[in-house]
Formats: structure tokens, sequence, C-alpha cells
């Protein structure tokens, strides 16, 4: 560490879930990945992406993708860029878009990679609590004058959504930079997109990782004003998008018969899950994403997520307030949901 800069040995690490190298012996219910493949078009279009073109950079702003991105929300492709996975736009965002002066705000249980992030860049920030219901209110955004909000639409790890007509409700009000990382929206249905149009201080943040099948990509979009995509594709690498990514993304979202066929039996596994949770008295946290947060009254979280490892399932715990009371489920293929309720009906009646 005799290297490192002070803010780098202050910072806290954000930890990504565990990617077991024997993947293969493990229930893998702990980064909100699809179990299943992506469509056949897409790794198709990739499998063509790998030929003797490789030698030539990409695109450097993955135009054929941004293209088809801004053609399936009504933008422009001056409205929309790609990132290399959505993590990539939010390290854009917190490099170029606050000043070392401002102050961010975000929802707590949340998404660890914004605080990383604000820590990382020397940004103060202010962690407000979700309400008894773990929802966001975002009436508390209000309250100071935040420079930079982000909110997780839904929220990770609690599942939660937020209405977009509370959303347009708070920007006529808010003067900062509102966030709306909709990484899991596909599962929740309403999109802030349509707000792109109407304010210049939004930004919607979407990833190909969890319905689209492609966490292994990396592929993420940013969807705003001509102005704030002006200024991230200033920011970013040269070529931060490969040429396969760049083909897979496209064909994902050309393929969205393909897409939607994964999403719905995600939607039907989740229910499933939720009614045998239900039956072994898990409390579940009513969720919009592709994830449950739950807990029950007689085994603790760290338990249950320990003898689950024991098992060979892996699932996700956060320590600290409140999210130490859960763990978190990823949906999965409805073989493993009932090795889950297997596991689980055997622990917490053990
Ligand atoms: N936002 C949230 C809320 C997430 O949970 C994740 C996945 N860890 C991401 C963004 C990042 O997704 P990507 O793979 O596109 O970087």
């Amino acid at each position: 560490m005799k290297y490192w800069n002070a803010r780098l040995k202050k910072m806290s690490e954000y930890v990504p879930g565990e990617q077991p190298e024997n993947l293969s012996e493990f229930i893998k219910l702990n980064t909100n990945e699809n179990p299943f493949p992506p469509p056949a078009s897409v790794t198709e279009a990739m499998r063509k992406a790998c030929d003797e073109s490789i030698r030539r950079y990409p695109s450097p702003t993955s135009l054929s993708a941004r293209e088809a991105f801004a053609k399936e929300h009504a933008l422009g492709v001056e409205n929309v860029m790609l990132g290399n996975g959505s993590d990539e736009i939010f390290t854009l965002l917190f490099r170029g878009f606050i000043e070392p002066k401002g102050l961010a705000a975000f929802p707590y249980p949340s998404y660890s990679l914004y605080y990383t992030l604000a820590e990382a860049n020397g940004i103060k920030y202010e962690k407000l609590p979700l309400t008894a219901s773990l929802d966001v209110n975002l009436d508390e955004y209000l309250k100071k004058p935040y420079d930079l909000v982000i909110i997780g639409n839904p929220n990770n790890p609690t599942g939660r959504g937020v209405e977009v007509k509370a959303i347009r409700a708070f920007l006529g009000k808010f003067a900062g930079l509102l966030v709306v990382d909709e990484a899991y929206v596909d599962f929740y249905g309403e999109t802030a997109i349509g707000l792109v149009a109407d304010f210049d201080n939004i930004i919607v943040t979407r990833s190909l990782s969890k319905s689209c099948s492609l966490a292994g990509m990396r592929v993420g979009f940013a969807a705003a004003s001509k102005e704030i995509i002006q200024g991230l594709l200033k920011l970013k690498d040269s070529y931060n998008i490969d040429r396969v990514a760049e083909a897979a993304a496209r064909a994902a979202i050309l393929d969205r018969k393909g897409v939607a066929y994964n999403i719905s039996m995600l939607r039907s596994n989740k229910e499933y899950l939720e009614e045998r949770l239900a039956d072994m008295d898990f409390e579940v946290v009513p969720s919009k994403a592709n994830f449950l947060f739950v807990r029950h009254p007689s085994v603790p979280a760290a338990d249950l997520f320990e003898q689950l490892k024991e098992r060979k399932i892996l699932v996700r715990y956060f320590t600290g307030p409140v999210q130490g009371e859960y763990v978190r489920i990823t949906v999965g293929t409805m073989m493993e949901i009932k090795t889950l309720v297997k596991e689980l009906g055997a622990i917490v009646t053990a």
C-alpha cells in the first residue's frame, strides 16, 4: 500500500458476489445472473463478429448498437451511449459530473458500488434509509440540494420499485442530476426512459447482464440529454466496447422475442419460489426484479447463507443494518429452485 494515495487507502471496497472456479458444483443464485442462455440469434451474432475483421479496432462509439437502442426507445443516437457494463457508466459519471465539493445521496440498502465510486472519487455522500416497507421515498431527496442522486429501479437488493410518475414529479422539483439505474427494469416493466425527452437532468442506465443473459459480455447503456452523452463519450476509453460485445448488444436488442421468453419463464419461476418460501414461513419482500430479499423468523440470515453454501447453493448475504437480516436469492431454473426449496426446508426445520 506504499504507493496508494490517501483516498485509495481510505475507500471501502466493492465486493462482488462469489464466482467459484468449480462452478458446475454449485447452484449459483448470488449475483442475479440469468440462468438461461442468450437467444441463439445473439450467440450467432457473436460468433460472426469473431472473424478476421477482429484485427481492426471496433467502432469508437459502438454505433450499430447505439442505433438499435435509440430506435427501440424512440431516442436519437445522440441520446445514447454504451458502457463496459452499466458499471462503467457510473464510473464515468462520478469522474466527470460532480464537483469535488458536491454532495451525493443514495438509498440504503442499495447497490454498494455507488458508495464505493463516490469514495474513489472523493465525493461526499449520504445514505438515505429506505422506509419501513423498504421503499425509496423520493421526498427525502429534496430536503437538501443534492448534486447527484442515484436510485435503482427496481432497487438492489430489495427488488422494490418506484413509480415513473413519482420520478417525473420529483424531477419537476429537483435541480441536481438524477440517475435511474434500470439494470433490472425488464422484470419490472415501468421505465423512466421516456423522461429523457422532457428533462435534461436525468440519466437512465440499462444493463444487458440480467434480462439478456449477457453478464459475461459486459454491456450497459446510458440514455440522457445530448449534452450529458457528449460528456460521457468524452470521458470514456477510446474503444470501450469490443466488436463482439457490440454485435451481441445489437442482436439482443433486435431479438426482443427471445429475451422476452426468458423473462416470462423467470417471472413464473419467481412466483413459484415466492409461494414455496411463504409455505416455510419466510418473509418475502414483494419484488419487481429477478431476485427475492427474504428472511426467516427463526434462522438468522447469516446462518441461512452459510448452511446453504455448505450444501453447495450460493445466495447473497450482506452485513450491516437492515440488509444483514435478509438473504438475497436470484431466481434460477425450476430445477435449481426445487433443490433450493428442499435444502431450505431441511435448514429451517432442523
Ligand atoms: N446496477 C445494479 C443495481 C446491479 O445490481 C448491477 C449488477 N451488479 C449493475 C448495475 C451492474 O450491471 P452491469 O453488469 O451492467 O455492470
